[in-house]
């Protein structure tokens, strides 16, 4: 299909992406593997496509007890980026690895997913379970919100209509911890059936994250054993799997994840 007639602005500075902005209709443009899509299926017609690629947001930095992920990075750079080779860390590599096809990870970008919302993202799910924050800027200002607290609903978030995704900021996990992502993914597109994000902690404690099954990711709660804990959520089922099976899934990939993170957590030791 054809998308609807379209303006189009490559924005030069953030002032000038933020006065786009100010349209209602205009929406921002980054890698442009889930606009494009939407905009030729016309289920988004957008006025004015302000294209934020020049704006420098990508690329991976180490800093003190935390990692920086510009939003415009895309998922090969993550897959590739040396800061990011760490037990405790490479989950993020290992879920960019394995997102859609090598044109999709050439050009899809990280902030674009987030914004985005597909129930059936990957990583959603990794950002949950590394406790990252999303940053994110408007002309009001700056804020930093919680991923937790980031995902509302099937393409839904916390963000506001002139707002941007600036990075994601990951707190360094301590010496000693692990961490992993596994998926059974849709045959055609890749995207996530099931898909699980785990971190295992020196102590032993661990957190996990389940994307894919709902209609937003979510966090397993602490006090539950992960293996059973895809039992008590609300899981949907269409016609590329069924809510029982979708629910064997997660519980396989989440097992899957988290001996993997364990293991990877001795390795750290
Ligand atoms: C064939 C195919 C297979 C795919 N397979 C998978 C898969 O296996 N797993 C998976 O998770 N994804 C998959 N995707 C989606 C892919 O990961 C997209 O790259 C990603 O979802 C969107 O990133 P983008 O940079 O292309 O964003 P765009 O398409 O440019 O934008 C998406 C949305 O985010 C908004 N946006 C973009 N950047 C920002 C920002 N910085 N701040 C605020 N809003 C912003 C845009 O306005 C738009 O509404 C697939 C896509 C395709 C086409």
């Amino acid at each position: 299909m054809i998308p609807a007639p379209v303006e189009y602005v490559r924005a030069s500075t953030l002032e000038q992406a933020f006065e786009a902005l100010a349209d209602p209709d205009a929406k921002l443009l980054a890698g442009g593997q889930s606009l494009l899509s939407v905009m030729k299926l016309r289920v988004v017609r957008p006025s004015l496509l302000v294209d934020i690629g020049r704006l420098g947001l990508g690329g991976v930095e180490a800093r003190d007890g935390e990692i920086g992920i510009g939003a415009l990075t895309t998922w090969d750079e993550l897959a590739r980026a040396p800061e990011l080779r760490r037990p405790a860390l490479v989950a993020i590599g290992e879920c960019a690895a394995e997102i859609g096809d090598l044109q999709v990870r050439n050009r899809g970008t990280l902030g674009g997913s987030l914004a985005h919302a597909d129930p059936a993202s990957d990583f959603p799910a990794v950002v949950l379970a590394l406790g990252a924050r999303i940053v994110v800027r408007s002309p009001d200002g700056e804020r930093t919100l919680e991923a937790s607290e980031f995902f509302l609903g099937p393409f839904t978030t916390a963000l506001g209509p002139q707002e941007l995704i600036m990075e994601v900021v990951v707190p360094t996990p301590s010496t000693g911890s692990g961490s992993a992502y596994s998926k059974v993914e849709h045959p055609a597109s890749g995207f996530a059936l099931a898909g699980a994000a785990a971190v295992v902690r020196p102590d032993g404690s661990s957190a996990v994250a389940v994307t894919g099954v709902g209609d937003k990711p979510f966090l397993l709660p602490d006090d539950v054993d992960p293996a059973a804990a895809p039992a008590e959520a609300e899981i949907f089922g269409d016609r590329f799997a069924s809510a029982e099976f979708r629910r064997h899934l997660a519980g396989v990939v989440v097992k899957r994840a988290l001996e993997r993170a364990r293991t990877r957590a001795e390795e750290d030791r």
